[in-house]
């Protein structure tokens, strides 16, 4: 497909800011108006922060290549995947004119990060499995319609969507597949990253929030073709992801096997925790789940909410999306945290009116 022909205009005219940190990284640094003494703090997991980070993130990138086994060329790091969700928006969606399929119900930032630049949302509904109603959702598409966003498991529904639904879009739509992967680490398959290789109109979004236990560095990742990480570093902010975040990431990837740890005892619990919750009265539907939480529906979820946070248990209201009446949706925690968590529940329920 012709990228070039789906970017908006101004972008693609856009004589990018040139940072002053361009290629260079050493030698005397007299050109970013840095302090040359140093920071006012110690080194931070022994990076000097006095100067700026690598625009391009060549060391992190290269780090994620090796262990995606994915080329460099093809990924592009972000301030959390959200901050890629926002610039895909910005590359390719003319305010008040192109618009977005979403696919629903689904993850909330999608249409946040659309209405906060002025970019239609176009609906549509997945099937009653919660899987892509193929033909309803190229339907949906108009000529205005440059991205389509799907979430893969899906949040907050748990499931993965059929990646051959996937392709099938990404074949027939002509604009930007957007599949967002942020739980695929607790699937273990059906990843779309490889495939985003031979489509140049899939952008498949990953992060660090989650299985990697990371949320608090604010990193997410995407890989895509060529052509669109050159729109994506064009558009950025020069210095995006700091010194503490890339350093932070590179330790991560060398301890993957931690995060494979943690993944399959999140995964061991949940199974158990279905269990447990298909047992209690009250509890209607119990949603299978290829992601790291679980959306359930019980009777007066509102009052049942309400009693958990009052006992200092918080979960998710998903109840106001006319599919998911009284749908609560719980992440998965430690033993003890999801035992506290079951008991409240099951206390709830005996006491809330029936
Ligand atoms: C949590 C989540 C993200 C993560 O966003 P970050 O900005 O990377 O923290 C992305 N997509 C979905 C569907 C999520 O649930």
């Amino acid at each position: 497909m012709d990228i070039k022909t789906l970017v908006r205009p101004n972008i693609l005219a856009l004589k990018p800011y040139k940072s002053a940190r361009g290629e260079k990284l050493s030698g005397i640094l007299l050109d970013a108006n840095e302090n040359p003494h140093g920071a006012v703090i110690e080194p931070v997991n022994g990076e000097e922060l006095n100067r700026y980070p690598d625009p391009f993130q060549l060391e992190m990138r290269k780090k994620l290549s090796g262990y995606l086994d994915i080329p460099s060329e093809y990924i592009f790091c972000g301030v959390g995947s959200d901050e890629i969700i926002d610039l895909l928006i910005r590359i390719f969606c003319e305010p008040g004119k192109d618009n977005a399929v979403i696919v629903e119900p689904t993850y909330g930032m999608y249409k946040v990060a659309c209405d906060i630049n002025n970019v239609n949302v176009i609906p549509v509904s997945l099937d009653d499995k919660f899987q892509i109603d193929v033909n309803a959702t190229l339907n949906a598409v108009t000529e205005k319609t440059k991205l389509l966003f799907l979430c893969s498991p899906n949040n907050p529904t748990g499931n993965l969507l059929n990646k051959k639904d996937i392709i099938t879009i990404a074949e027939a739509f002509k604009g930007i597949v957007v599949v967002d992967e942020a739980y695929i680490e607790f699937a273990g398959s059906d990843s779309l990253i490889f495939d985003a290789l031979k489509y140049n109109n899939i952008v498949v979004l990953r992060t660090f929030s989650k299985a990697w236990g990371l949320a608090g560095i604010r990193c997410g990742y995407s890989i895509t073709s060529p052509e669109i990480i050159y729109l994506l570093f064009k558009i950025k902010a020069p210095y995006s992801i700091s010194k503490l975040t890339s350093s932070a990431v590179i330790k991560a990837i060398e301890n993957y096997e931690k995060k494979e740890k943690y993944v399959s005892i999140i995964n061991e619990e949940k199974e158990r925790v279905i269990e447990r919750l298909k047992n209690i009265n009250g509890v209607e539907m119990v949603y299978a789940s290829d992601a790291n939480f679980i959306l359930f529906r019980c009777r007066n979820s509102k009052e049942v909410l309400i009693y958990l946070a009052d006992k200092g248990i918080i979960i998710r209201d998903r109840s106001s999306h006319p599919r998911l009446n009284n749908c609560l949706r719980v992440t998965i925690g430690t033993k003890n945290e999801n035992d506290l968590f079951l008991t409240g529940l099951w206390r709830a329920l005996c006491e809330v009116s029936s």
